[in-house]
């Protein structure tokens, strides 16, 4: 189905893959949205985020097999 997208967003997004450290659920997370976090941390490295399953923490998954 399609969506209508109200910011015209139609370009390529750099998706980052986000593990939670608690449920170890997984979510992508724009990198444009990561950005908006490391303004904060200073460190985009380190960025944490909240887990939309159990609202735990989620960090930057590091270990994505590349194949
Ligand atoms: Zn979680």
């Amino acid at each position: 189905m399609d969506e209508e997208d109200p910011f015209g967003l139609d370009e390529d997004i750099e998706i980052v893959l986000f593990k939670c450290l608690d449920c170890n659920g997984t979510d992508e997370v724009p990198e444009y949205i990561i950005g908006e976090f490391s303004v904060d941390k200073n460190n985009e490295e380190d960025v944490e985020l909240h887990c939309p399953h159990c609202n735990g923490t989620m960090v930057r998954a590091r270990n994505i097999p590349s194949d």
